[in-house]
This record gives structure tokens, sequence and C-alpha cells, in this order.
């Protein structure tokens, strides 16, 4: 289930979005869930621009939107029961984690200062390609998106 919980977003740290690479699996396999939804409903997209904060999955230029596709276990899907914490090395793993979150989180909060709306989509909404269909649509066919909204869906 999404967080609804309400982020609190705070600056871009760019050393944070250098470790990027390792917490993102590239074209992991709900990412390529994510794309075959999309480009089944028709919309065109470029992947991983790393031009943009925090190098989202998906990029629609023409309407300005980019999704994030999070792995519920790294990004810490909040309520979600892959969301697990490795009982050893239980403080480097608490770290890391927070690490990732904030990462996420000024992510987002730079990708809006650049005029730009997203969407974080989580591993496990993926698995029932209907309602990942159904998300994806209601998020790029919309017009006027609050951008909290994607924050939103974030950890707290
Ligand atoms: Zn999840």
């Amino acid at each position: 289930m999404p967080s609804r919980k309400k982020a609190i977003v705070g600056p871009v740290d760019p050393r944070r979005s250098a470790l990027m690479g390792r917490v993102k699996g590239k074209n992991s396999k709900p990412e390529l869930a994510v794309r075959s939804e999309a480009h089944a409903l028709g919309f065109r997209f470029r992947l991983h621009r790393r031009k943009l904060p925090g190098t989202p999955d998906l990029v629609f230029p023409k309407l300005k939107k980019v999704i994030f596709v999070h792995g519920c276990f790294w990004h810490r899907h909040a309520g979600c029961p892959r969301t697990t914490t490795p009982k050893t090395r239980a403080k480097y793993w608490k770290e890391k984690f927070l690490q990732n979150v904030r990462r996420d989180r000024s992510s987002l909060t730079a990708i809006f200062d650049q005029g730009w709306e997203a969407l974080v989509v989580w591993e496990c909404e993926t698995f029932d390609r209907d309602r990942l269909s159904k998300l994806l649509k209601r998020y790029l066919s919309k017009k006027h998106r609050r951008q909290t909204e994607a924050a939103d869906r974030l950890p707290c």
C-alpha cells in the first residue's frame, strides 16, 4: 500500500545522488513492467535522464512528467511487507536506509523546483498489471497534478 504520510523535504545533496546507481537497479523487473504499461498506453518516454535530479527511470518530456520506480526494500515503502530490516548489522542498515529515503525526498524536491511533475511507483505496485496500468493512465493523463502527491507516497 502506498504511504499517505506527509513527507518533509530538504535540500539536494549531490554526494547522495552519486550513490544512486548502487541502490537503483537499472532495467529492473518492476521498471520494465512500468515501461511496458506506459508504452501500451501510447505514451512516449525516455530513460534515466541524468540531467534531471535523481535520474528518473522514465521521463516524459512533452508532459514534463517523470516516474521513479522504487524497490520497496531499498526505498522503504511504508507498511509494505517487503520493507524488512536485516537483523544483523542493524545500525549499518538503518543509516543506509535513512540515506536512501533522504535522497529520494531531495530528488523529488529538486524535480519539482525545475517545474516537473513526479510519480513514485513502488515495486509491489507493478505486480498487478491492470492496477499498474490504471495508476499510470491516471497520472499521465491528468493535466494539473498536485506536486505533493508524489511526496506523499514516500515514507516519512
Ligand atoms: Zn511495497
